[in-house]
């Protein structure tokens, strides 16, 4: 018999390509939405995918849904990147974030201490717990800093994974992802935006896209590799936790200098920086060591942040 995984947020882009992943590695794939009925699960449709996966409808907030899934479906392994994924919105939304973050994720940890079986939970942490990280690359031992709302419920979430892992003995993981991107990345995260608004400028459309804080640094990654990493974590004989990266630091800067130039063009004729779109705060700049994980889990990413930017152009012409 085939393992049974359940993906918590199969609606999103990591979902869907872990769902991807899993089929592929002959897994049954069951995914959660909150209102499966509703949801297009265009992503999944996108993948070519849709009709081998079940979908389920399952508010994480809530308790009994949450463990009436996990009696249904009784899943051997279970990934949790459900929950609002947004920094910026986290600002306007700090409840709504904490509650589908952290509240979400307890749920899920009792539900399965509960339930009693031997079911290996992934929880989708983040990079935002570290806050700056300054010279120092971040590794599993780097102390957290979150510097807003999405990162201090992130930062919840990880230690109920850590202590429900020492105190129960559960098989809980969490990944520490930094930025992983993708042609299924929502057009709200700054990278999507960047490459639709250029994609158009191209076109001759004549529109100026603003931006805000361009000079903040982050570690970009190419998605479908990222999911591949939850999947090894939960291979492995020990629970364990680990930092996901490329390694390499960029500025917003650079990444918008590379999808112009893709296309020919000159970010600085186009792009203009407005101030009402810098956050309240802001992590300026970010370093990944994620050693562990080559070590350990035999993962390294292979595409960079200019490989990155370049696919996700080609992937927005081609539709
Ligand atoms: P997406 O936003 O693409 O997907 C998240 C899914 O969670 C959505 O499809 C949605 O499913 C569900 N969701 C959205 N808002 C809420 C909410 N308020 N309450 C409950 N569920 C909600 O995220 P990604 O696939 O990019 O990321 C997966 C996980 O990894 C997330 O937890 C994210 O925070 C985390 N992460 C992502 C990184 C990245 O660079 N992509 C970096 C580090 C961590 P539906 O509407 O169907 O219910």
């Amino acid at each position: 018999m085939g393992k049974t995984a359940l993906i918590l947020g199969i609606s999103g882009q990591d979902g869907s390509y872990l769902a991807r992943l899993l089929l592929d590695k002959g897994y049954r794939v069951v995914g959660s939405s909150r209102d499966a009925q509703m949801s297009h699960f265009s992503n999944l449709v996108r993948l070519n995918i849709r009709d081998q996966v079940e979908v389920e409808s399952t508010s994480l907030n809530d308790f009994r849904s949450v463990l009436q899934v996990l009696k249904k479906i009784r899943p051997d392994e279970v990934y949790n990147l459900a929950g609002q994924s947004s920094v910026g919105l986290s600002f306007d939304q700090p409840v709504e974030s904490f509650e589908s973050i952290s509240i979400g994720t307890l749920n899920l940890l009792e539900a399965i201490r509960f339930l009693e079986r031997p079911i290996k939970i992934y929880n989708a942490g983040s990079s935002e717990c570290f806050g700056n990280t300054g010279g120092h690359p971040a590794d599993e031992q780097t102390p957290f800093r979150p510097r807003s709302p999405y990162a201090v419920a992130k930062a919840a979430a990880f230690w109920q994974m850590a202590n429900y892992r020492e105190a129960y003995g559960l098989f809980a993981c969490s990944g520490l992802l930094f930025n992983h991107e993708s042609p299924l990345r929502p057009r709200r995260f700054v990278t999507r935006k960047i490459v639709t608004a250029a994609c158009r400028i191209e076109k001759g459309e004549g529109e100026r896209l603003e931006l805000g804080n361009i000079s903040v640094e982050r570690d970009w990654g190419w998605a479908p590799e990222y999911v591949e990493a939850m999947w090894r974590m939960l291979q492995q004989d020990t629970p364990d936790d680990y930092v996901i990266a490329t390694g390499e630091t960029h500025r917003l800067e650079d990444f918008i200098d590379t999808v112009f130039t893709v296309l020919g063009l000159d970010w600085r004729d186009h792009v203009k920086t407005n101030q009402t779109l810098f956050r309240p705060t802001d992590i300026l700049t970010v370093r990944a060591n994620p050693a562990k994980a080559h070590q350990k889990l035999g993962w390294t990413a292979r595409y960079r942040m200019r490989d990155v930017a370049r696919m996700m152009v080609e992937a927005e012409r081609a539709e």
